[in-house]
């Protein structure tokens, strides 16, 4: 018999308080895919997030681990999400150091511009 613990789906808002699903997770052991090392290169990131993702694509928590991600403002790779990504959907890490964390970010912020009734910057 097994001793892996045995996944049960929980509702996706328990995620950002209780970190239950953490013990399913595939990519324990693997963070070095998930989080940039420093001074990582374009092509070398795109080729390493690629590589996280389809990870996340088979990982049986990726929505709770999404959640997580988003909520809490995480850097990093979670659920398949991208930093830039995560700021794209309006969820920015709390400390955005990297030029393309920054430009995602005046991308978000143009596009809400343009969502304003009064159609005046903020
Ligand atoms: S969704 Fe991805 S980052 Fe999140 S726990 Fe699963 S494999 Fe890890």
């Amino acid at each position: 018999m097994s001793s892996a613990p045995r996944f049960r789906p929980k509702p996706v808002a328990d995620a950002i308080v209780d970190r239950w699903w953490i013990d399913f997770a595939i990519c324990r052991g693997k963070y070095d895919l998930f989080f940039e090392p420093f001074g990582e290169r374009p092509g070398p990131r795109r080729r390493r997030e690629a590589q996280a993702k389809l990870l996340c694509a088979q990982c049986p928590v990726q929505m709770n681990c999404l959640e997580a991600g988003r909520r809490n403002h995480e850097s990093g790779l979670w659920g398949g999400e991208t930093e830039e990504e995560r700021v794209r959907a309006g969820f920015p890490p709390r400390a955005n150091v990297r030029r393309d964390l920054v430009a995602a970010r005046r991308e978000r912020s143009s596009d809400t511009d343009h969502d304003r009734p009064d159609g005046e910057a903020a």
